[in-house]
């Protein structure tokens, strides 16, 4: 049997775990509606990294990676609208269709992800040179888009997604909290559209230069400058109308409720199961103030991130910092992601 360099996590007793590159069969289509594809770029996520420490489930024995687009190799007998050939995009969340939450309409609530099928998380996924995937998973891709380009669409729809939860509008002063990769990315997303000052907080250095390369009108270090204060100042002392909580702890949290101003709308993006916060509800109620949750995305964000990619509208060379190959993944690509020095490293299996 052919076999292939793949990253594998293996899971040890404390929850977290270590990912190995090794050999593995390349796998076969085995049911009728799945594709076999060859994996062009996958895109290394934070949550790569949350596996290992154990900061995140994943399945034992799985290819990780699951920020990804290929090409078509093999498809099964009941696929009509793929050919071999074809690029195509995976979103790598897997949805059922039928349970109630897909029915209402929230298909990225499904409650079938729930029970772990994240290609690259818990299903194989693209640090590997092939695939296998359900054509319900793939998004037909233009003839000429860049691959390297294409694995930045599921990121990229997850902060398109947040875009239109927050319901930005031009006069609105916009805050990120926290200019981490998706903080940058959805920086970028929310940059194409006129607002009044869209204003980055963030205490790594490189990630505040970054944060100005892509276009904030001011950046905030919270270790030497008094956030509020600042906010206050930029908005003529109305506070931030969006505010984006990219990072998901008590401290981002609270942070945005000392800044929103009347009407503002507080988007808690990042994720942290252990944070809690205080909040007084008459703060909500006397300013007509809403609190939104914003996860990964719809199918339509999908189709928007692929149109914002193919008509070059975001600064790819931008969000793109190293493009490595897979036997590189460890010793390059994880350890730029530890040091925070990257936007998206980008592996070429
Ligand atoms: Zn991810
Ligand atoms: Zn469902």
């Amino acid at each position: 049997m052919e076999k292939m360099l793949a990253a594998v996590f293996h899971e040890n007793e404390s929850g977290g775990g270590e990912v190995k590159l090794e050999e593995v069969v390349i796998p076969i289509i085995m049911k009728n509606d799945q594709i076999l594809i060859e994996v062009k770029a996958c895109g290394i996520c934070g949550t790569d990294l949350k596996i290992i420490e154990g900061g995140h489930p994943a399945n034992d024995n799985t290819i990780i990676g699951h920020e990804f687009g290929g090409v078509i190799k093999e498809i099964g007998k009941d696929v009509k609208d793929l050919e071999i050939g074809d690029n195509v995009v995976i979103d790598p969340n897997e949805k059922c269709g039928y349970c109630i939450n897909c029915r209402r309409g929230f298909s990225n609530l499904c409650d079938f992800m729930a029970l772990g099928t994240t290609f690259g998380i818990f299903q194989n996924g693209g640090f590997a040179k092939y695939c296998i995937i359900p054509k319900s998973a793939a998004f037909k891709l233009p003839d000429n888009i860049d691959m390297n380009a294409a694995a930045l669409i599921e990121p990229l729809s997850c902060a398109v997604h947040c875009h239109n939860i927050a319901n930005v509008r031009e006069s609105d002063n916009v805050v990120i909290i926290g200019a981490g990769p998706m903080g940058l990315i959805i920086e970028s997303v929310i940059r194409k559209h006129p607002i009044k000052n869209l204003i980055c907080v963030e205490l790594n250095d490189w990630r505040r230069e970054k944060a100005m390369d892509l276009g904030a009108d001011f950046v905030i270090n919270p270790n030497s400058q008094n956030v509020k204060k600042e906010i206050m100042r930029i908005t003529n002392e109305n506070g931030a109308d969006v505010i984006i909580d990219a990072v998901g702890l008590s401290e981002t949290f609270e942070m945005g409720l000392s800044m929103w101003a009347p009407g503002a709308r507080l988007v808690c993006f990042g994720q942290d199961y252990r944070a809690e916060a205080k909040i007084k509800p008459n703060d909500i109620v006397r300013y007509q103030r809403k609190i939104l949750g914003s996860y990964i995305g719809y199918a339509e964000d999908f189709l928007d991130a692929i149109e914002l990619i193919n008509n070059k509208v975001i600064e790819i060379e931008k969000l793109i910092t190293k493009i490595i190959p897979l036997n590189q993944l460890i010793t390059t690509g994880f350890h730029l992601m530890k040091e925070r020095k990257c936007v998206k490293i980008i592996v070429n299996p």
